[in-house]
């Protein structure tokens, strides 16, 4: 399991659309974007020792294009992260200026992406239930998308960002589809299906299984006896994910063989407070299927997410509940944490090794007979003023006190 945090930073921009899930209503913007860009690049750099990339998010920052990659080249310049990505909601993609704008900043002076990873947001295949989704009147088409992908160039992990919600989730089987088809005909572009959090129950249910296959998948380091039992206690698997599964050909069954994520198979992977299946293969990319929860809650520690927010704060999650303390999280700890989570739910953790019996110091018999050589007594002052008085050779008997009664 990946015990790697996600660094999401809120750019300080208001959006221009109005999504029932948002999990940003209050757009305050408390923090100077100057201040906040500062503040961010200290954060990061605390830090960076425990996420290996940033999420730039909003709001919708392509509102302020300049600004947002102003803070993708402070990020790269510094700071030790290599990676940033991008969440949009796709609005730039209409006016053609704002699409060359976008690619000219993002290209490098080796005319490299600066971008690692651009999730567009797009919650239905069909247009205008995305539009009334969104709250918006968008006119920008799939054939703009897979256009400016191409633009992008392929060293930029692409992605719809699709949100599991109220409004979808009872034609999801059509999306699914939809999805599955648009990516046979177009590649390199990955479909990401995300659980609203507000779905508590299936976020559950998706987390419970992910958390019973992690708790399998750690038994195969055992016994073959517990690799069995441990697949006995797989959880059946949720609706939703066996639609998925049936859909983007995967098999009804995870692959339980492969305990590293593969091409070939779909694959699950999970922490107490996030899910992650990912189907097989399909033209160069993959569809996901995502949960998490917010975090941390009272049976679930968080180990995933540090969220910059637009004050200018270091949070623990989204909802600005807890703010983050510095050091308080090791990979050691967090991973104890893992543990005792999995063990209390599924059983599965092998068993602590017996500690080992303590060697008993065996005395030495009373008036045993012990053969020795002259160059023996070398070896203590005892013997050795023992030696001046005896001949070469013989035995010597001990009594309990140690002292040797010399024979000939
Ligand atoms: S596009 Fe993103 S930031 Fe804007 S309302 Fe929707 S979820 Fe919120």
């Amino acid at each position: 399991m990946t015990m790697l945090r996600n660094f999401t930073a809120v750019l300080p921009v208001t959006c221009n659309a109005d999504c029932g899930f948002c999990p940003e209503k209050e757009m305050e913007q408390k923090a100077k974007p100057k201040d906040w860009q500062e503040a961010l690049i200290d954060s990061i750099v605390d830090n960076e020792h425990r996420v290996d990339h940033v999420s730039i998010s909003g709001g919708e920052p392509t509102l302020r294009m300049n600004f947002l990659f102003e803070t993708i080249d402070e990020i790269l310049s510094r700071t030790g992260i290599g990676n940033v990505g991008l969440t949009t909601n796709g609005r730039f993609l209409e006016s053609p200026n704002s699409v060359l704008k976008f690619l000219d900043l993002n290209t490098d002076r080796l005319l490299r992406s600066k971008l690692s990873h651009l999730n567009i947001s797009m919650h239905s295949f069909d247009r205008a239930l995305a539009n009334k989704i969104m709250g918006v009147e968008y006119s920008w088409t799939m054939d703009d998308l897979v256009r400016f992908r191409r633009q992008l160039g392929r060293d930029v992990s692409f992605h719809i960002n699709f949100v599991l919600n109220e409004h979808n989730i009872k034609n999801i089987e059509h999306e699914f589809i939809a999805a599955r088809d648009f990516m046979h005909a177009n590649p390199l572009i990955d479909v990401v299906f995300r659980v609203d959090y507000n779905n508590a129950k299936l976020n559950k249910d998706l987390r419970a299984y992910g958390q019973s296959v992690e708790a399998w998948r750690e038994s195969t380091r055992g016994s073959i006896k517990e690799e069995k039992a441990a697949r006995k206690r797989i959880l059946k698997q949720p609706k939703m994910l066996q639609m998925f599964d049936d859909i983007f050909n995967g098999s009804l069954v995870d692959s339980l063989s492969d305990w590293l994520p593969s091409t070939d198979g779909p694959n699950t992977s999970a922490c107490p407070s996030c899910f992650t299946h990912q189907s097989p293969e399909i033209n160069n990319s993959f569809a996901w299927l995502k949960a998490s929860s917010y975090e941390p809650n009272d049976d679930e520690p968080e180990f995933t997410e540090l969220v910059f927010h637009m004050d200018g704060k270091l949070y623990y999650d989204w909802s600005r509940n807890t703010p983050a303390k510095k050091d308080t999280w090791s990979p050691a700890k967090a991973e104890k944490a893992v543990r005792r989570i999995r063990r209390s739910r599924f059983d599965l953790e092998p068993k602590a090794e017996e500690p080992k019996a303590k060697a008993v110091k065996k005395r030495p018999a009373k008036n045993k007979k012990v053969e020795f050589d002259a160059s023996d007594l070398e070896e203590t002052n005892t013997f050795r003023r023992k030696e001046e008085q005896m001949p070469k050779g013989g035995t010597c008997s001990y009594d309990d006190r140690g002292k040797c009664n010399y024979r000939g």
